[in-house]
């Protein structure tokens, strides 16, 4: 039986197999990423080059925990949990080599007021392009945001909180995804204060950089 048909009969042992599994090793994944789709009647789940090498325990794990994205119905098994720990040590792993004068200051302002400083500072990287403003990843545990915010430092923090939020999430419920804007997450991001008004001066700030560049 194949991985993906495997990770489906343990985690819903009671639902009839109505698609065809596939699994695909993507080299287009940094990390320990994944996703899953459905393709007319199969079910098609890519995970990261990386996960080829990783036992199959584990990526049983990642690919209950897509199933459970992807069917919106809760399960829970031994698989999910060797799949956690295993990223938690990824994680933790991890050194931290990289940083950035203006973003550490602005790490350590935002940590200590929003996080009590109790946030492990992760690396921190400055990228171009305004496609994304800032991201963090869980098992690099990496956070990058523009150079373009550099010097906006109140959008600055407001974009750092919003990554240092996802570290202070961690993984819970984000199986090899980037992003993960749970309702929970949303509460906290909108308790920033005047996180409104930010919200709309981003937006502004985004559109203007555009516009400059033609
Ligand atoms: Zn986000």
């Amino acid at each position: 039986m194949s991985l993906v048909m495997r990770a489906f009969t343990q985690l819903y042992p009671e639902a009839p197999l109505t698609f065809i599994p596939s699994l695909e090793y993507s080299g287009q994944f940094k990390g320990y990423r994944a996703n899953i789709r459905r393709r007319g009647s199969s079910i098609v789940v890519r995970l990261s080059k990386q996960w080829e090498n990783i036992s199959e325990d584990i990526q049983i794990g990642i690919i209950q925990e897509l199933f459970v994205k992807l069917f919106k119905k809760k399960a829970h098994t031994l698989n999910m949990d060797l799949y956690h720990n295993f990223m938690r040590a990824v994680h933790e792993a991890v050194p931290k080599t990289q940083s950035h004068p203006v973003l550490q200051e602005s790490f350590q302002r935002v940590n200590r007021f929003y996080f009590d400083g109790m946030i492990e500072q992760p690396n921190l990287i400055v990228k171009e392009g305004l496609r994304t403003l800032g991201t963090y990843e869980y098992g690099t545990d990496t956070l990058a945001i523009t150079a373009a915010l550099l010097e906006k430092t109140r959008l600055l923090d407001y974009v750092m909180f919003h990554e240092i939020l996802h570290k202070a999430l961690k993984y819970k419920s984000n199986a090899g995804r980037q992003h993960s804007h749970t309702t929970e997450f949303r509460k906290r991001e909108q308790a920033y204060p005047h996180a409104e008004l930010l919200e709309k001066e981003l937006h502004a700030f985004v559109r203007s950089k555009q516009l400059s560049w033609f």
